[in-house]
């Protein structure tokens, strides 16, 4: 392929799946499929495929309304799943309205 500029810095920088932002990946909230389902990685260190968002609440938001974080992880995101997001939404912004 071809050439690439070098990059002054190596720092992992991953995507938010919402806002399409990159970050550095200890910015972003990491989620991961387990077999019990889609959850919060808060050491970015689980096994499997991981869906990153920024912390920005309309991010959430918009993932879960669109599937977003389901077609990242290619799977379907159960009401477990979006409940437990909604339990991590309201620790990021207590005053949050529910998503469903
Ligand atoms: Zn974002």
């Amino acid at each position: 392929m071809g050439t690439q500029p070098p990059r002054p810095r190596r720092v992992p920088v991953r995507t938010c799946i919402a806002c399409r932002k990159t970050e550095g990946k200890r910015a972003l909230h990491r989620f991961v499929r387990t077999a019990s389902g889609v959850e919060l990685d808060p050491g970015g260190k689980e096994a499997g495929r991981g869906a990153y968002l920024c912390a920005e609440l309309d991010c959430w938001q918009t993932a879960l309304q669109r599937n977003l974080l389901g077609r990242a992880l290619r799977c379907e995101i159960s009401a477990e799943d979006i409940q437990r997001m909604e339990t991590h939404m309201k620790k990021l912004a207590p005053s949050a309205p529910a998503i469903s």
